[in-house]
């Protein structure tokens, strides 16, 4: 069971990942700037064969690991780094997963469901917009399946795979309860991600109502920037 603190800069990425940018020691350093205690690395994980677009390559993960532990020592003074990935998941990547969970290289694995696996083995990922709609039903059951693998402590954004729906409606509400009864009794925390809440449809307050107070939740940032690194102390307001 992991315990991330209140004054932690959860849910960052790296350049590794092709589609953010800084290095790692700013990132650090901007984190201690701002008077975190602790900074979460959890870029996007590599699949073996990097079929799966803008993810950090597999032969670059020995590196990433490396680099952030011997940045943990020389940091350790002033900030914890803890190190992590976020990962799909993907059935026909299920033994890969369980080995990266396994690792003892990483102190957390989080779900991040961007993209889910079709029964004929493809993957899918939708564009945004609204006729996509329907890919909350295989993103909440693919979310359901990595919880109950029993691989992740966070899921990360889970109320995202509503982002190309316009108003919120009952069976979102029923999706949401599904993924909400998979966690509860668990220690995986579900994350409020704050990304999420500035875009468009990607953050809703009606899915955080129903998730009662023995379920834990966390302020994530999914941070692909330096300059978007902050100190979550507010509310939520998201956009619709
Ligand atoms: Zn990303
Ligand atoms: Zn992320």
């Amino acid at each position: 069971m992991i315990e991330i603190s209140p004054k932690a800069m959860f849910h960052v990425h790296t350049y590794r990942c092709r589609h953010a940018s800084g290095t790692d020691r700013e990132y650090i350093e901007r984190a201690i700037e701002l008077g975190a205690d602790e900074i979460w690395f959890t870029d996007h994980a590599p699949y073996p064969g990097d079929k799966i677009g803008t993810r950090m390559l597999f032969t670059d993960r020995p590196e990433y690991i490396s680099t952030m532990k011997a940045l943990r020592k020389e940091y350790a003074k002033d900030i914890v780094l803890k190190l992590g990935m976020e990962m799909e998941y993907l059935p026909s990547y299920d033994g890969y997963i369980r080995e990266t969970r396994a690792s003892k290289d990483f102190d957390l694995l989080i779900l991040g469901q961007h993209y889910y696996e079709r029964p004929d083995g493809s993957f899918y990922f939708a564009k945004r917009e609204e006729e996509n709609a329907d890919e909350r039903f295989g993103l909440s059951e693919a979310m359901i399946m990595g919880i109950k693998s029993g691989c992740f402590d966070v899921v990360a954004h889970p109320d995202r795979i509503f982002r190309n729906c316009p108003v919120w409606t009952e069976d979102m509400a029923e999706i949401s309860k599904k993924i909400i009864d998979a966690v509860r009794g668990t220690d995986i925390y579900l994350e409020k991600n704050y990304a999420s809440s500035i875009k468009r449809n990607h953050y809703w307050n009606e899915f955080w109502e129903l998730v009662p107070d023995n379920v834990r939740t966390v302020k994530g940032l999914d941070a692909h920037s330096v300059d978007s690194l902050k100190i979550l102390d507010f509310e939520y307001e998201p956009v619709h």
